[in-house]
């Protein structure tokens, strides 16, 4: 399950980099999208797979030329940053995702790799764009292409041997970097074992999923009542069992940045507490955090909807 030999083709990129906290890195050739992942894009969105995230209907041409992203773009830099936190929650508290204990990743990552981005355009020239998840540019299928590892059937980036608990950025430059070594693991082999353990059956089988089936879509992105049998059990906030059952997570990284520990009270928090926020405290608990997305009205749906689970 070992990834090749990590090799970067620029020494000081990697410095620059791995000051920012960059774990590991690598280049690929900005060039079009594949046409057979295009493809796949496009007939996941026709069966509406997408549930009701409509944003990612739009923008197709981009997400599917980074050269529309920023013009000349020769080099996409991704760059993954561990996020699991070395203090977890009790296993009997309501499950909130692992991804979302610390400070919301998309200010915090997006900080570090514009500094970084900004290093780069000082000393090797050209222009930089820095994404983190909101632009329309295919995070995995980039960090598959720049070597990163491969993207499993639960639909996540694996990185062999380290596997998925990473957040994914990318500095896109009109700067041409030497891109990287493909992973020798391209594929999840005869395991299937995030299959089994999905409680919303919302993987195909084939790398896909069904966001209208997957409870980390459905109490975070997905807006009125969660659809009775959905399997939501203690699951407050996200999802992450198709990632606990992937044996590449057995020995993951922590996270050595600090922002991404959770605080005391978001440790500790019962399904009472939860049940209990108003809007004042809710904002004041999850400002910083990507959990503020699903807003109060989903939080208190997704809580009291364990609660019934619970009492059936
Ligand atoms: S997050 Fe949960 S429900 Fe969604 S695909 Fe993974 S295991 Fe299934
Ligand atoms: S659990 Fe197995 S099948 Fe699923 S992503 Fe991990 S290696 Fe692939």
């Amino acid at each position: 399950m070992s990834c090749s030999p990590y090799q970067c083709n620029d020494t000081r990129l990697d410095e620059i980099l791995r000051a920012e906290g960059v774990w590991r890195h690598g280049v690929a050739d900005a060039d079009p999208v594949d046409e057979r992942a295009v493809a796949q894009m496009d007939a996941w969105l026709s069966a509406g797979r997408h549930g009701g995230m409509e944003y990612m209907e739009r923008y197709a041409d981009v997400r599917s030329d980074p050269s529309k992203l920023l013009s000349g773009a020769k080099s996409i830099i991704s760059c993954a940053f561990p996020y699991r936190a070395s203090r977890r929650r009790d296993a009997s508290l309501p499950y909130i995702a692992l991804y979302a204990m610390g400070r919301d990743y998309h200010t915090v990552i997006r900080q570090r790799l514009t500094r970084a981005a900004m290093r780069i355009e000082s000393e090797f020239g050209g222009a930089t764009r820095v994404c983190v998840d909101t632009a329309p540019l295919r995070e995995r299928y980039w960090a598959a292409k720049a070597g990163l590892g491969f993207v499993g059937l639960n639909n996540q980036l694996i990185i062999p041997g380290a596997g998925s608990y990473f957040f994914l950025g990318e500095i896109v430059t009109t700067h041409h970097f030497a891109p990287s070594r493909q992973c020798d693991t391209t594929s999840c082999g005869e395991c299937r074992r995030c299959i089994d353990a999905c409680p919303g059956k919302a993987l195909d089988g084939h790398g896909a999923v069904d966001a209208r089936r997957c409870i980390s879509y459905l109490t975070i992105e997905h807006r009125g009542d969660i659809p009775p049998l959905s399997g939501i059990n203690n699951k407050l906030y996200g999802c992450d069992e198709c990632q606990t059952a992937c044996p590449h997570n057995a020995h993951a990284p922590s996270t050595d940045i600090p922002e991404f520990e959770p605080s005391d009270e978001l440790l500790s928090l019962t399904l009472d507490d939860a049940l209990a926020l108003d809007q004042e405290r809710f904002s004041k608990l999850f400002s910083k955090s990507a959990i503020k997305r699903t807003k109060l009205s989903g939080w208190l749906r997704n809580a009291a909807e364990i609660k019934r689970y619970h009492s059936k």
